[in-house]
């Protein structure tokens, strides 16, 4: 029964892993994310920028779903301060 009970949890355990954690690399390829600034331009002055828990620890982007590693001082194609 055990062996039966492990394997119903498999896909839980993957699909929570999925939507948790992680980064989004076909989206921050489309987007030509990189983990530094350009020209001044960062993650922490855009407006599709959630920050984490403190300034320095990476949040979330509005405009790359399941991504939680987002680099305050990152940068890509749609920096918005609009
Ligand atoms: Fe950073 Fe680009 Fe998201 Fe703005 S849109 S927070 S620059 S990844």
């Amino acid at each position: 029964k055990s062996a039966g009970i492990a394997v119903a949890f498999i896909p839980l355990v993957a699909v929570t892993r999925e939507v948790r954690a992680g980064s989004n690399q076909a989206k921050r390829v489309e987007l030509k994310y990189q983990d530094v600034p350009l020209d001044g331009k960062s993650c922490t002055s855009c407006l599709e920028f959630v920050p984490g828990k403190t300034e320095q620890d990476v949040g979330r982007c509005k405009v790359i779903p399941g991504d939680d590693e987002i680099s305050p001082n990152g940068y890509c194609s749609l920096w918005n301060t609009m």
